[in-house]
């Protein structure tokens, strides 16, 4: 991109990440170069979301399913962008993973639950980014430790990052639970009381593991003062390689915005 161009996408960016309430969402993993444009048009048509999201890496607890498509997926991505003018987030773990996710026009970063645990992959990740001009989100950890949670928020803060968002994604238990991972929502209010100035977006999809509870969590988030939701989504949800129970059609998630009772300022 010309200087010129990429000065006006960082302007862009900035003014999305103002606006309340933000809604990202897209698929769990990217699969295919249709799947994405699909699912991007699909969302942009609701005329609710503001940042595509796809997973390109996909950090499965075991192998032997889909870990994702990798950097060939990111071009997908940057033309689901050209096409529809949302913006586009990735989730890296490395700092190749990072490096050819700006190289490709990536938007804004996020960290997932299984590299904020991890100290050493956050650490290498800030230095990758430092001077780099680029929001990063970073998901709760896995375990309820929010010690590990500000730990990552620290590390990333210390490489000069000057966006950085919190992702409130729920917390692992061992057994049954009516969740995927539990909300938990007293530490991540803890959270947010350590940090008010930053961007705190729910994942009800992660929360819930299952699309028929993404509303009723959802609600709850927006009713605590949330400043956005990151919510799956899939053009054929039942055929999605990863996290296919949870994820909803663009034109599911479209009237589940509209159920949503938001708050009057920001309506
Ligand atoms: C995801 O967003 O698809 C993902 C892998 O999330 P988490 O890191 O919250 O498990
Ligand atoms: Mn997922």
């Amino acid at each position: 991109m010309e200087t010129a161009n990429i000065a006006a996408q960082k302007e862009k960016v900035m003014q999305v990440l103002k606006k309340r309430p933000l809604i990202i969402s897209g698929p769990c993993s990217a699969e295919t170069e249709e799947q994405v444009m699909a699912t991007a048009l699909g969302l942009k048509a609701t005329g609710k979301v503001d940042v595509l999201r796809a997973g390109i890496w996909k950090p499965r607890t075991r192998p032997g399913s889909f870990e994702g498509i990798g950097t060939k997926g990111l071009p997908w991505l940057q033309a689901a962008k050209d096409a529809t003018g949302l913006l586009t987030a990735v989730e890296v773990a490395t700092p190749k993973q990072a490096e050819d996710a700006l190289h490709f026009g990536v938007d804004i970063l996020w960290l997932g639950a299984r590299t904020t645990v991890n100290p050493f992959s956050v650490q290498d990740l800030a230095d990758a980014l430092r001077g780099v001009d680029v929001p990063v989100l970073i998901k709760n950890p896995i375990n309820p430790d929010l010690e590990l949670w500000t730990g990552a928020v620290e590390r990333i803060d210390r490489a000069g990052i000057k966006d950085i968002g919190l992702i409130h994604r729920g917390f692992a238990s061992y057994g049954n639970s009516e969740y995927r991972n539990a909300p938990m929502w007293h530490l991540a209010i803890e959270m947010k009381r350590r940090y008010p100035e930053l961007l705190f977006i729910n994942d009800p999809s992660h929360i819930c593991g299952r699309r028929d509870n993404l509303v009723a969590v959802a609600q709850e988030a927006i009713d605590l003062d949330y400043d956005g939701l990151i919510i799956e989504s899939h053009i054929d949800p039942d055929k999605a390689w990863s996290d296919a129970k949870q994820q909803v059609t663009p034109e599911r998630l479209g009237a589940m915005l509209d159920e949503i009772v938001w708050r009057k300022e920001t309506v």
